[in-house]
């Protein structure tokens, strides 16, 4: 061995700090990583979503230049392959528009080959193309799985009804979408004077929404599918959902088991006051309700006296003093007004200020 130890590379000759090849020997004989010199990106030109190999994924991002370098990112990454022999490899991707619908993407890969630090780097030019995604595509066509109909039993449900309803199927919608269903989309609401037809992409995502409404209002949903083809395979249904909100509503006054009911809510349970002793009530959907008033009905009459079990109004028809029990919930004074509803069980006060509400 020679004192003044000077190393040499093998292959070139150059000196070297490091036994064996020097680092651009060393490198030039490892590939590090391959990626080709160009690649097609594909974003859809009507929702933000990209194409990453057959699939089409969703973003949140909603100008076109960040949905190119996040589309144009992930598609690099996934032509990219880092050969096997290096160790702990750190990739970074950085996209930059050259024109309109091209990027330059700056490829580097820095790891470890057999216990040599490497570092490489390489160009790589994206193409954007605009396309129609899956679901846009479906959504144009008028694509759907299900339909919801939204009818009321033995009447026709109001607008608020309707319009609530709409709110409740599009929540759901769009809680479904962002955990990732991208059937999840509403292809065409029908307002009828009977209610209203939902068509809806995700069949699963109808039967949600539609089991939503129901536990808000109350009522029933029947599912009736229907074979429409066969899609690889399998046998594809569209099905309907029928939703049929109940014959009675909040604000509806009823006979409900011996009582006489004022409606508040309805769901699980049919929730009201007991307008005869002024207290809440409330009983399981499946009991029998028999509509004999509404709040609408309501007027205007005088509180003439009162003591702590029964007060007397005018009669709001013929104006005579009557005497009722005191309901709970009434704290006006005589002389106010207060209002009242006439029923075939007899006239009771409602409680709030007007028509009940207050
Ligand atoms: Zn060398
Ligand atoms: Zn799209």
């Amino acid at each position: 061995m020679v004192a003044t130890s000077k190393m040499f590379c093998p292959k070139c000759g150059k000196e070297t700090e490091e036994e064996g090849l020097c680092k651009a020997c060393f490198e030039e004989r490892y590939v590090v990583f391959e990626v080709p010199q160009v690649v097609e990106v594909r974003v859809c030109a009507k929702c933000p979503s990209y194409k990453i190999g057959d699939l089409w994924v969703d973003t949140n991002i909603f100008t076109y230049e960040e949905l190119a370098k996040k589309a144009t990112s992930r598609t690099v990454r996934l032509a990219l392959s880092v050969s096997k022999e290096v160790s702990n490899p750190q990739v970074t991707v950085v996209p930059e528009f050259v024109g309109p619908q091209v990027l330059k993407v700056r490829v580097a890969v820095a790891g470890e080959i057999a216990g040599r630090q490497v570092s490489t780097e390489a160009d790589v030019e994206a193409r954007v193309r605009k396309e129609t995604c899956d679901v846009c595509s479906r959504i144009a066509g008028g694509y759907y799985e299900g339909i919801i109909q939204v009818r009321a039993q033995d009447r026709f449900p109001t607008k608020e009804e309707v319009n609530r309803c709409l709110k409740i199927v599009e929540s759901t919608f769009s809680r479904a979408a962002k955990a990732g269903d991208r059937l999840a989309f509403i292809t065409d609401v029908f307002p009828l004077p009977e209610g209203a037809d939902v068509y809806i992409g995700s069949s699963t995502c109808a039967r949600q929404a539609s089991r939503a409404i129901v536990d808000e209002f109350g009522g029933t949903v029947t599912e009736a599918p229907k074979l429409v083809g066969a899609k690889e395979g399998k046998d594809l249904y569209r099905i309907t959902f029928a939703v049929r909100l109940p014959a009675i509503v909040a604000g509806d006054i009823v006979r409900m088991r011996k009582q006489v009911v004022l409606v508040e809510k309805l769901g699980k349970r049919v929730q009201g006051v007991d307008l005869a002793t002024g207290q809440p009530t409330s009983a399981m959907e499946d009991v029998k309700l028999e509509k004999i008033s509404d709040r609408s009905q309501a007027v205007r009459t005088v509180l003439v006296s009162g003591d702590a079990s029964s007060v007397q109004i005018l009669d709001p028809e013929t104006y005579q003093a009557i005497t009722i029990r005191r309901p709970a919930f009434l704290k006006r004074e005589p002389g106010e007004e207060v209002w009242a509803v006439k029923t075939p069980e007899g006239v009771f006060l409602l409680p709030g200020g007007s028509r009940g509400k207050e």
